[in-house]
């Protein structure tokens, strides 16, 4: 599955083309660097590596490939590489005839896919601020300027890149390390019918970060939306929702203490959005009512409680109760007084004042993360084909980087495993089925190690045995389990793990020093420690029942909330499954869609952590790098063998080249090929014969063949 396509982008190059142009990128070599590390030979050390690296980016060029993977350097600057023009120079052309590009890889899978009729998808990863957002867009932008077009599809296009703006608007948000950081997974497939035409699409979202709407740390904010809200809406729009166009006023949108940002524009974003939402099919009920959540949240985070003489919180004359329960579009409920008992006590138990305000925060990350959750219906509606007729898919996956910061929390823990298993799937698809399947099919192969990060994966996610496990054990001993008896239990199971130390254990393992309430994974990608404060918590992510059910939420006018909030809740007194086992199994389901198409990658760097242009810091690329496992994918793909073919399928296109094989060969595929490429003076260190396959070294043999093949 994994070697098909590889080069199957060669099959019509004329392979002069290709020399030619390899010949002149050689004599460019010295300012330039190459643009393939595969192709030439002095590029086998990590420092050789990072020296073309280095040379390119200078040079304003990003991208390089190995083999078919493209690796690529944030500039953080604008560069004229992605005009119309551009696009128009890359479609349709042969993979190594131009300069590496994100649209060149685009165009290959494109047409990979209209040849084979299969289903693909393209991996970005990299860690947080590397480029994947961007170069996914990018690679959405080619296909809807690229693809064939009918009046019909326009409409599908700009829904496919409309999307955009408003995903990002309410789930990205700006962070220490990217000031519009993806706080969701993005996995999007844009369906292609026959003839290349965008048809349709599908977008499925992970996890998203609700715990940044009531609280933010320093340097960053809440979600987009809010500011564009704030600053962008209507003077009238904001007079219905309450609001004034101060953000300073709004306690969830200044925990960070940094409102503004200088590289984000929130009032022109705020228009981008609007048109956006009408062009993705959002009525104007739609959007009157999808504002009124927002602005209610804010309105929520100023609800301020008091207490009274026995400490009990007391919401004193709130004038934010007024919007949340008649304002607007009645959003939250349309009884005063039952809304402030919801959030002034559960059921008949008053509240202290902390869980007051520990409750409503629940219910604002209950309303955002629902309202998330219905955005993207709303959107996979407007993209959704009509038509049932079969169609091919590619499939891009955006989703948070690995991520580290001066505090890491249950969300950096959860990102972080999700990038570990990313890894892991990038490693199975590569390094290890690629070894695999030489190993398979007999060929002589000298094995090129590699980091597994799947101990990793396991202690994160095994069963009974893994932290998730334990976490999820502890959460089910509500009023016994804390975050310190889940740093106990952790210990107690897997102090003994290479990639797991505590304060306990520390001193044992590394010399680093650690607080009592952390712990510390070795991740593939970097050590991270995580504090456990708050790991139960937000594992569980209750809500409580009065806002939940008894009556909050079901009076509500706004047809958002009730349809967030249906009466029927799946069946109530079940225990909810907790946040990190949904993940969990969200990232399964991910593996399985994955598994089932032929893969792409794009492996992002991010040359230095202080977003300058033209800075490549030598150690931090060093250290993406490796991590990445580059050196081992140019290690295997050098040594290897660039194309492979089923002895049937090979022997069957070019049998006509050779007169012993032509019309009708008698004996087994596997002879056939070898009297065919004897005829064609095929040298026997370009290929080898595997059980079932011939492996073929080099993309040029195959070129000569398929030249050969043209001409007759
Ligand atoms: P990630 O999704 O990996 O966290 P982004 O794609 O959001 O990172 O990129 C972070 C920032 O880096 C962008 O907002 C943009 O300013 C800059 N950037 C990334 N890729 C490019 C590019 N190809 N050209 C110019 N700037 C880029
Ligand atoms: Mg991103």
């Amino acid at each position: 599955r994994f070697s098909s396509n590889v080069y199957s982008c060669f099959v019509m190059a004329p392979h002069a083309v290709i020399l030619r142009n390899m010949e002149a990128s050689l004599t460019a070599r010295d300012r330039v660097g190459i643009q393939d590390f595969v192709l030439l030979d002095a590029y086998t050390s990590e420092s050789a590596f990072l020296d073309n690296l280095r040379k390119r980016f200078h040079e304003n060029l990003i991208y390089t490939y190995i083999g078919t993977l493209l690796v690529s350097v944030n500039p953080y600057k604008e560069l004229d590489i992605y005009s119309k023009k551009q696009m128009d120079t890359y479609m349709g052309v042969n993979f190594f005839e131009l300069p590496p590009h994100i649209y060149a890889l685009a165009d290959n899978v494109f047409r990979t896919m209209l040849t084979e009729f299969n289903n693909h998808f393209i991996l970005i990863s990299g860690e947080s601020g590397a480029g994947k957002t961007e170069a996914s867009k990018k690679i959405l932008q080619f296909y809807a300027v690229s693809c064939p077009s009918t009046k019909l599809l326009n409409n599908v296009r700009d829904r496919l890149l409309l999307s955009n703006p408003v995903l990002e608007a309410f789930g990205n948000a700006k962070t220490l390390k990217n000031d519009n950081s993806s706080r969701f997974g993005k996995y999007m497939d844009i369906q292609f019918d026959h003839q290349g035409g965008a048809v349709g699409g599908h977008i499925l979202s992970y996890l998203l970060e609700k715990s940044r709407v009531v609280h933010q740390n320093h340097g960053e904010r809440n979600f987009h939306i809010f500011y564009q809200l704030v600053e962008g809406g209507e003077d009238e729009l904001l007079r219905w929702l309450g609001l004034q166009r101060n953000c300073q006023l709004y306690s969830y949108l200044v925990q960070g203490d940094c409102a503004k940002v200088s590289s984000v524009n929130d009032k022109s974003d705020w228009r981008t959005v609007q048109k956006a939402l009408s062009v993705v099919d959002f009525s104007e009920n739609d959007i009157e009512h999808l504002f009124g959540i927002i602005a209610s949240v804010l309105h929520l985070g100023n609800v301020k409680f008091g207490a009274d003489p026995r400490g009990y919180a007391i919401l004193n004359n709130n004038p934010e109760m007024h919007w949340l329960s008649k304002g607007c579009t009645d959003t939250l409920a349309n009884n005063q007084y039952k809304l402030r008992s919801a959030l002034e006590s559960d059921l008949f138990t008053p509240f202290t004042v902390d869980h007051a305000v520990y409750a409503r925060d629940a219910l604002a990350k209950a309303i955002y993360g629902r309202t998330f959750n219905w955005l993207v219906n709303k959107i996979n509606e407007s993209l959704a084909n009509k038509d049932s007729s079969r169609k091919t898919v590619i499939g891009l996956l955006d989703i948070y980087g690995f991520e580290v910061f001066h505090v890491n929390s249950f969300e950096q823990f959860c990102i972080n495993y999700c990038n570990e298993k990313l890894q892991q799937l990038f490693i199975q698809l590569t390094l290890k089925s690629e070894q695999e399947e030489y190993e398979m099919e007999g060929i002589e192969w000298e094995p090129v190690p590699y980091f597994n990060n799947k101990i990793i994966c396991d202690l994160v996610e095994e069963k009974h045995r893994g932290i998730i496990s334990v976490l999820d054990e502890e959460c089910l001993r509500p009023g016994e389990a804390t975050d310190l008896t889940f740093l106990e239990k952790m210990e107690e199971k897997m102090g003994g793990h290479p990639h797991f130390v505590t304060h306990k254990l520390a001193d044992q393992k590394t010399r680093k020093t650690l607080e009592r309430g952390d712990f510390r994974l070795l991740h593939y990608a970097g050590e991270v420690t995580y504090c456990v404060v708050g790991f139960l918590d937000k594992n569980n992510d209750l809500l409580y029942r009065n806002v939940k059910e008894v009556s909050v939420m079901r009076q509500s006018k706004n047809s958002i909330i009730k349809h967030c909030f249906p009466s029927t809740e799946p069946d109530s007194k079940k225990r909810p499954e907790t946040v990190v086992t949904q993940f969990k199994s969200s990232l399964v389901g991910l593996t399985e869609i994955l598994m089932s198409k032929e893969p792409w990658y794009v492996r992002c760097i991010k040359p230095n952590e202080g977003k300058q242009p033209g800075r490549f810091d030598d150690v931090l690329v060093r250290h993406q790098v490796k991590y990445l496992g580059l050196m081992e994918h140019l290690r295997v793909r050098r040594a290897g063998f660039a194309y492979r073919r089923r002895y049937e399928i090979f022997l069957q296109r070019y049998k006509p080249l050779c007169p012993d094989t032509w019309p009708n060969w008698k004996g087994t595929a596997a002879e056939g090929v070898q009297r065919l490429i004897k005829h064609l003076g095929y040298k026997p260190n370009e290929y080898k014969m595997g059980r079932t396959k011939i492996f073929i070294r080099h993309p040029r043999t195959l070129f000569a063949t398929e030249d050969a093949f043209e001409v007759c």
